[in-house]
């Protein structure tokens, strides 16, 4: 068996893109520090990061992590939970979302679709009969930047991994959707207040799934079993499936493609187009690019019945 290379201990995990092995708790170490270098070049000094946890490895690592790390970079923490109605996936992402929230002894704010829109995610895809983690996307983010802007925080932090970038941005290069590719590929968005667009950050954007589920695993935390039903209606996951045949040939292409994105996507950010083409949605005041009325707008008034016309 490998020794761990910080301690030299008997190794119970191998990082192929790092070439390193780790006992459990250097591995820990290791992650942590992985988030802080993203986290390091922003000024998070009394800033407030909303924190969005559905009970799924990612989430759950991200909010114990970015807990176990305040002290180092000065933040306030703060959790949302969105309940989408999504039957049996929903229910258990809200027992696990507070079972977390407990133990690190953090207030969980739940944003209810049912309760404060109305409707629920199931309800809103078949009036719309659009895809359902499409549609799902639109309302969470518009959630999570409505929730940041009432409670005071500057940002936004989401578990999107390096699994995830990588599948989106090969979908949206497949499918030709540039501006996808600009939307994904920075860990840190700032915010842009004009807009009210509050920032983002993706902590774990250089982390890979395997090591957010190990994270959650060495720290004994409550995890979602149950996968959402309407996941296997999504292409990206047959993007992620291309991805593990990269792997197989190149254990560090993944690591690498991130990186690359965050360098075009910095090239593409002194060309300010996409950035001028924010503006506020004239029904809820929440960003949009590009149109008067954004796209959760759109998808309310359609599933709330109101269809209304400018
Ligand atoms: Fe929403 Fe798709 Fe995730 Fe289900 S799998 S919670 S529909 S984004
Ligand atoms: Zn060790
Ligand atoms: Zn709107």
């Amino acid at each position: 068996m490998a020794k761990c290379i910080v301690c030299g201990r008997e190794a119970v995990v191998k990082i192929e893109h790092a070439n390193a092995s780790f006992c459990a708790e250097h591995f820990k170490q290791y992650y942590e520090r992985k988030i802080l270098r993203v986290l390091k070049g922003l000024n998070l000094e009394n800033k407030c990061i909303l924190v969005a946890l559905s009970g799924g490895k990612d989430s759950v690592s991200l909010l114990y992590a970015l807990n176990r790390l305040k002290k180092d970079l000065n933040y306030n923490l703060k959790v949302l939970h969105i309940q989408l109605g999504i039957g049996l996936y929903s229910k258990e992402s809200l027992e696990v979302s507070k079972q977390l929230a407990e133990k690190l002894n953090l207030r969980l704010i739940i944003f209810d679709l049912e309760k404060n829109l109305g409707w629920t995610i199931p309800e809103a895809v078949k009036v719309t009969k659009k895809k359902p983690c499409s549609l799902c996307g639109i309302v969470k983010r518009w959630v999570m930047n409505k929730v940041a802007l009432e409670e005071n925080c500057e940002y936004v932090a989401t578990g999107h991994n390096v699994d995830d970038i990588d599948a989106i941005a090969l979908k949206a290069m497949l499918t030709y959707r540039p501006e996808d590719i600009e939307r994904t590929s920075s860990p840190i968005l700032e915010p842009n207040m004009e807009v009210n667009l509050v920032g983002k950050l993706r902590p774990q954007f250089y982390l890979t799934e395997k090591e957010n589920m190990l994270y959650a695993q060495f720290n004994g935390l409550p995890i979602v079993e149950t996968t959402c039903p309407l996941a296997s209606r999504s292409k990206i996951f047959k993007y992620k499936g291309i991805w593990q045949e990269i792997d197989k040939v190149n254990p560090v292409g993944k690591i690498n493609f991130a990186k690359t994105l965050v360098e075009i996507s910095k090239k593409l950010k002194e060309n300010k187009r996409e950035v001028q083409q924010l503006r506020k949605c004239v029904r809820c005041g929440m960003p949009t690019y590009g149109r008067d009325v954004c796209a959760f707008c759109k998808i309310n008034e359609k599933v709330s019945g109101v269809e209304r016309h400018n």
